[in-house]
């Protein structure tokens, strides 16, 4: 058989195998649900807001000098104020270390993050963070705007995640492995999910996978592009409004800090229910170390190995890169999985669901139900609506809190 045969069978395998394949995404989840996390998932961004204010307002009376603040992020939708709200609580004695804790950098992706800061808030920092020496810096919603309009990326299509950078150097660069599959990434007809679309997207995939290999596809996909303002993944070709009044923000919190953790909340990518580790580059192998460390006991997945990806723009190098070269700064994500991404045909479904929103928020949809199909399911990749699923992320979150405070 030569290899166009033995591709078409492989094809036709795996196209039955997805046929039958019934889907339980939570079989893996032994787990009880805990009451507890009703009061911590809001279903919107005003409601999340409303939460996040009012224990920053309980803080506020408790601790002494606690900021509670804003930055308005302008927009042509005049019926809210689209605002990134923070609370800052200084060292109550001397300043040595600071800590970060941000969410929605990815709008819808917020959901999962602000409930994981307000358990911190609530439940863990008074238990686990040396208030005599510790800053602690909470921002809810950094992407108000795709918070609200439950979209990934800011009213501008950009992928705020990659818009980041000490200079504009980053809006040059060219994603060659993009530009090559830009079409299909980014079709111009309506969105539509019918049996047969589906399944066209699938064969095309799986042929760029077969041409191309999984680990420089999921590069180029993700890594962030500079040249198509209405594609995925488009990381600007100017500074989004956040990024000067964030930079003053950040460096007055971790002003006199001679450490920093930074950790930047995310949902969608790896393994369902599980809580990935996922740093930027440290600075130096010190920062490494460090991140070791204060990880101690958990798996680390380094952007240089196989089932990760590299991006440009991001917020957590930046953060670091605002620091003095002296001041241990530890770049760190929080991606809880919800669609299995680590593996193929996550990997496929993940993609398709990106385009499909991105396809239909541009092209409009081909009807009233695919637009309810495609919007439900974009949700779901990023706020799973299983309640085994937001009791594992938040009982995991939990038991790491311990850990990293004892030792950083
Ligand atoms: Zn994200």
């Amino acid at each position: 058989m030569n290899n166009f045969w033995k591709w078409i069978l492989n094809f036709i395998i795996l196209l039955s195998l997805l046929s039958c394949a019934k889907e339980d995404l939570d079989a893996n989840l032994r787990i009880e649900i805990d009451p507890r996390i009703e009061k911590y998932y809001k279903e919107d961004y005003l409601s999340s807001r409303d939460a996040f204010l009012e224990i920053a307002k309980k803080f506020s009376s408790k601790f002494k000098l606690t900021q509670i603040g804003k930055i308005s992020i302008p927009s042509k939708d005049k019926s809210l104020e689209y605002r990134v709200d923070y609370i800052f609580i200084p060292a109550q004695r001397v300043v040595e270390k600071t800590f970060i804790l941000t969410s929605g950098i990815h709008g819808i992706e917020a959901f999962t993050g602000a409930a994981m800061q307000r358990h911190f808030l609530e439940e863990i920092y008074e238990k686990y963070v040396n208030l005599q020496n510790t800053n602690t810096l909470v921002i809810h919603a950094l992407n108000p705007w795709g918070f609200h309009n439950l979209r990934r990326v800011t009213e501008n299509n950009i992928d705020l995640n990659r818009n980041f950078g000490l200079t504009k150097d980053l809006f040059n660069k060219k994603n060659e492995g993009y530009r090559a599959i830009h079409e299909l990434l980014n079709p111009n007809s309506p969105a539509d999910t019918g049996f047969l679309q589906d399944k066209l997207f699938i064969v095309k995939a799986i042929y760029n996978i077969a041409t191309k290999g999984m680990p420089a596809l999921r590069q180029a996909i993700l890594e962030g592009q500079y040249e198509i303002p209405k594609g995925i993944y488009f990381g600007g070709q100017e500074f989004e409004p956040l990024r000067y009044p964030l930079d003053e923000l950040l460096v007055k919190a971790t002003l006199s800090s001679k450490k920093i953790l930074f950790i930047d909340l995310h949902t969608g990518y790896g393994e369902r229910g599980v809580l990935h580790l996922f740093p930027s580059d440290p600075k130096n192998e010190k920062v490494k170390k460090l991140t070791e460390e204060v990880f101690t006991g958990y798996k680390i997945d380094w952007a240089s190995s196989d089932d990760f990806y590299k991006t440009t723009g991001e917020l957590s190098t930046h953060v670091c890169d605002l620091v003095a070269e002296n001041v241990d700064c530890i770049p760190m994500v929080f991606e809880y999985g919800t669609l299995n991404s680590q593996t193929t045909l996550g990997s496929i479904e993940s993609i398709h669901r990106t385009i499909l929103e991105n396809q239909g928020y541009w092209e409009g949809y081909a009807s009233k139900e695919a637009e309810k199909r495609i919007k439900e399911k974009y949700r779901e990749m990023f706020f799973p609506s299983s309640k085994k699923w937001r009791t594992k992320v938040l009982l995991d979150t939990e038991k790491i809190w311990g850990n990293v405070f004892k030792n950083f």
